[in-house]
């Protein structure tokens, strides 16, 4: 058994990720951490102080808040736990806390656990390698609720991207547009953000040519699709000896040898 600890229980991936493990009887759910107003104590092993259940041995999973995330990379290195965090929106100080906890730890981190994302990131590659020249536009809807703009996936989709035509992400990316912006250059990436109603999560990476065009979409229709991927990134978490930064294509990876 793969005794798990999830940060975020109360929220909307915490409870995708209950329902997913207890379907699956290779995982326990040891112990819920949320914030103590979002506590349910009713049901299931809830607490507000991750360190306070953590033990050697036992998996984090946390979808919760940039600041959630920075707390359990933190708890996970000083008590020799595995972290598997989805948190998107992650500063730079966010990041430089996982990357010093990968130092000790195993920790799994990925802007979406989907299978499908996994193999966008694929195609789109595979698309760009025969598309030199061609605009690329990324679109992604997400529901009201969402924190973070655009999401953690499309920058990571962006990122490919603009490694794959060698352009630096940073002067490549175009956060929308309003104005007289003039005439689009070859060397930009577009990325657009949709807000509203209750979308889950829906990636279009549009390529434009001459008189024809590309659409590489995937579209989240319930968040048991990356709880699914969160709990085999557990799998792996648990049976990786060596610490480090690894993420879902290395989990892929394990799975398919
Ligand atoms: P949500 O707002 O529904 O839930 C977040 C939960 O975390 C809430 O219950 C909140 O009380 C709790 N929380 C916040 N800060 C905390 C802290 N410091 N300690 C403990 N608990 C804390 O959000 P959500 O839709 O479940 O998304 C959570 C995160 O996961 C977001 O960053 C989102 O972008 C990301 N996400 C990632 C993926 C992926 O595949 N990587 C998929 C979906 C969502």
């Amino acid at each position: 058994m793969i005794p798990v600890i999830l940060v975020g229980a109360a929220g909307r991936m915490g409870q995708a990720i209950v329902q997913a493990a207890t379907s699956r009887p290779e995982f326990s759910l040891k112990g819920l951490v949320d914030l103590a107003a979002n506590l349910r104590p009713m049901d299931g092993v809830w607490n507000s102080n991750l360190d306070a259940m953590l033990e050697r041995g036992d998996v984090v999973i946390e979808f919760s808040s940039p600041l959630g995330c920075r707390e359990a990379a933190r708890a996970c290195a000083a008590r020799g736990a595995a972290l598997v965090t989805g948190t998107t929106g992650l500063t730079p100080e966010d990041e430089a806390a996982l990357r010093e906890a990968a130092r000790h730890v195993v920790v799994v981190r990925a802007s979406n656990f989907s299978l499908g994302v996994a193999a966008l990131r694929r195609a789109l590659n595979a698309a760009l390698s025969r598309l030199p020249g061609w605009d690329i536009e990324i679109v992604e809807r997400h529901h009201r609720g969402k924190a973070d703009s655009p999401s953690g996936t499309a920058l990571s989709l962006a990122g490919d991207a603009a490694a794959a035509r060698g352009l630096p992400a940073e002067r490549a990316l175009r956060f929308g547009r309003e104005g007289r912006v003039g005439p689009r250059s070859a060397d930009e990436i577009g990325v657009h953000a949709v807000r509203g109603g209750t979308w889950i999560g829906d990636h279009a990476v549009l390529l434009a040519g001459e008189g024809e065009w590309l659409e590489l979409r995937h579209v989240a229709q319930d968040r048991l699709a990356f709880a699914h991927g969160a709990l085999a990134a557990a799998r792996f978490a648990a049976r990786r000896k060596e610490p480090g930064l690894y993420d879902i294509e290395d989990v892929l990876e394990s799975q398919t040898g």
